[in-house]
């Protein structure tokens, strides 16, 4: 008999479980289901498609039994079966990053950690949650060697060999004292008939039916009652996805999500289609009502289960969906793919990538559909996905308008966000430009950019655009049907022959100043010169876009290495109609002017959202500015 310690993150989650105020212990046997369901799943495919296996026994099926006497509940499956290796890999440590993500979320508050669960599937440690006791009994197939694994839940588990007739796993659990309702064979049922009702294989239980006592006809009894046990299948066992659709309830449909996506809460939304025509498949997507804990983290587990024919080939692909919609769960389910197809063939096989491609166009008509008819739906799922989707923007071109279609945005003069179409309405329709401006801070900042000044002054609206994902992805995205995205910065904006002409004046009346500027700032800035733009602010930043390092920076950021952007250096713009220019220029303080420089500089910085290279140096020279106004 060997011991063996559980890994930290499990301990820390078995804690949790056993001592949380966790309020939905029953999803335990989902869990277990589930389990059994998927070593099920693996089996059958290795049945038909590896020589090794094709010639054992296989007779898919789950097995619950009570032992009231025993205080004891046993799931049982005839699937692939683990060995010792996989016993102290798989329940002894925790190797989903869904898991662990949920383990840093934690706060330690045990009421909102339990919420937490609830929304969150935290397989085969639930049992925990009931049981204080559990043994694994299993054998792998195609192997002689049974082994036992067992633990209290208590920081150590140990597993030794044991006996067992054929392969499939075995789960025992010793319910707890307070626990008992699970040892009631019609909760048990129910729970069963709630959570797996559709997983595609039958789940028998061993029930006890009452048969009354025999009387004769004078009222003498003839034979007593009694009851007789008998093994009766409980779940409907059709995959859920291969039934029409008018036979298919709502609460079949949140059902199979809970079994197969291991969240508690509802689905927002499903998609459930067939497709019949020269390829033929099913595609089942469920949209969950909150995002997966692991959403940003890129070891996130992939949602999409592949069956080819009902035989499920695997969960695990990345490659089934594009990323940018991986908060979908459901499953793939087509005839036309070969059985024995690898992981490598899949990726580049014809049929796969036709159904791809039309799964992501019927998930963007349907959440267009849902973004018209029902917005309320549609606010939920933008706030919890908008973000991930706007991903699609950059890697996936073919569908760029469509998800552009999509989005909503924040802008210059509407209150709420709009969408693209809203937007093209106010949109000048001879210049056909669609302006925007990003920066990473926000939304009131970004609004009050002295880049937006000329915006306001002519009454044009600009997309605001403030997430982080946004200054990745919108400098790659320039047009929209026959509109030009424009970022502010890059905008001509017409200026009359009048205003040339006040420019080019001011800028000679303001040459000594300017002169005397760039002199105090030396090589921080590039040039510092007029412009008429500006109507509130005394200073702004501007980019030269034929600077070398720019465009590299540009193209660094495409290849997605913004962190080792080469450093570029502005040019500062001045308003000369700004009464602290006014002043500036008429002042003759040499001191004055060389620290105004800095300030203004640093001032730009702010509203450019940048970070100051030296803050006391800014505030003392700020300072001695004041003094000199006081
Ligand atoms: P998950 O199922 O989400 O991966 P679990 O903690 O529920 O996480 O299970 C961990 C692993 O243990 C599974 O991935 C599987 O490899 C193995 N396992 C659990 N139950 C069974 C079973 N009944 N038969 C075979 N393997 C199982």
């Amino acid at each position: 008999m060997a011991k063996h310690q559980f890994q930290t993150e499990v301990n820390q989650l078995l804690q949790l479980m056993i001592h949380s105020l966790y309020s939905n212990k029953e999803i335990f046997l989902r869990e277990l289901i589930s389990n059994a369901s998927d070593a099920l799943d693996k089996l059958n495919m290795l049945h038909l498609t590896d020589e090794a296996f094709k010639g054992i026994e296989f007779d898919p099926r789950i097995d619950i039994r009570i032992d009231k006497d025993a205080k004891t509940l046993t799931v049982s499956d005839t699937g692939i079966g683990m060995n010792d290796e996989d016993l102290v890999a798989n329940l002894g440590t925790i190797a989903k990053s869904g898991t662990k993500a949920f383990l840093e979320n934690l706060s330690g508050d045990a009421k909102k950690d339990s919420q937490l669960i609830g929304q969150f599937g935290v397989g085969f440690y639930s049992a925990f949650m009931v049981a204080d006791n559990i043994e694994v009994l299993t054998k792998k197939a195609g192997e002689d060697q049974a082994y036992k694994w067992v633990s209290a839940g208590d920081g150590e588990f140990e597993i030794e060999k044991a006996e067992k007739e054929g392969h499939g796993t075995e789960i025992t659990l010793h319910i707890k004292d307070e626990e008992n309702e699970f040892l009631d064979p019609w909760r048990i049922e129910n729970i069963v008939k709630k959570y797996s009702n559709h997983i595609p294989f039958p789940i028998f239980m061993e029930k006890e039916e009452f048969i009354p006592a025999k009387k004769d006809d004078d009222g003498n009894e003839i034979e007593p009652e009694r009851t007789e046990k008998k093994i009766e299948q409980i779940n409907k066992a059709s995959a859920l996805w291969t039934l029409p659709k008018s036979e298919i309830s709502d609460e079949d449909y949140k059902e199979f999500y809970s079994s197969i996506a291991h969240d508690s809460s509802e689905p927002l939304a499903w998609i459930h289609h067939k497709a019949e025509g020269a390829i033929e498949y099913t595609t089942l997507f469920y949209i969950p009502s909150k995002a997966p804990m692991d959403l940003y983290r890129v070891d996130y587990q992939p949602g999409i289960k592949l069956y080819i024919n009902r035989v499920f080939i695997t969960d695990d692909d990345k490659e089934l969906m594009p990323t940018w919609l991986r908060f979908l769960r459901g499953i793939i389910d087509s005839a036309d793919l070969p059985l024995n197809v690898s992981r490598e063939i899949l990726q580049s096989n014809p049929v796969m990538a036709k159904i791809r491609n039309a799964s992501v166009k019927k998930v963007l008509s349907e959440l267009a559909k849902m973004k018209k008819n029902d917005p309320d739906k549609y606010e939920t799922f933008y706030k919890e996905f908008g973000n991930v989707i706007k991903e699609g923007l950059y890697s996936d071109f073919a569908n760029r308008e469509k998800i552009l279609e999509l989005l909503k945005f924040h802008t210059l003069n509407s209150e709420e966000p709009v969408d693209l179409e809203t937007f093209l309405k106010n949109v000048d329709e001879e210049k056909k430009e669609i302006y925007y401006i990003t920066g990473k801070m926000s939304l009131q900042m970004l609004k009050n950019s002295p880049q937006l000044e000329k915006f306001k002054a002519k009454g044009i609206d600009v997309l605001i655009l403030n997430e982080e994902i946004d200054t990745i992805v919108f400098p790659m995205v320039t047009e929209y049907k026959e509109y030009k995205f424009v970022n502010v910065t890059d905008a001509k904006l017409e200026d009359s022959e009048e205003e040339k002409k006040k420019e080019e004046e001011l800028s000679k009346e303001y040459k000594g100043l300017l002169t005397e500027l760039k002199e105090a700032l030396g090589d921080r800035v590039k040039a510092v010169e007029v412009t008429t733009e500006l109507r509130e602010s005394p200073v702004r930043l501007k980019i030269d876009k034929d600077d070398p390092n720019y465009m590299m920076a540009q193209m660094m950021q495409q290849m997605g290495q913004a962190g080792e952007v080469p450093p570029i250096t502005p040019i500062l713009q001045v308003n000369p109609e700004h009464e602290i220019l006014k002043k500036l220029k008429d002042s003759g303080d040499q001191n004055l002017i060389n620290d105004a420089a800095f300030v203004l500089l640093d001032e730009a910085k702010l509203y450019e959202g940048m970070e100051l290279d030296d803050m006391p140096e800014f505030l003392m020279r700020l300072n001695r500015v004041m003094e000199k106004a006081l």
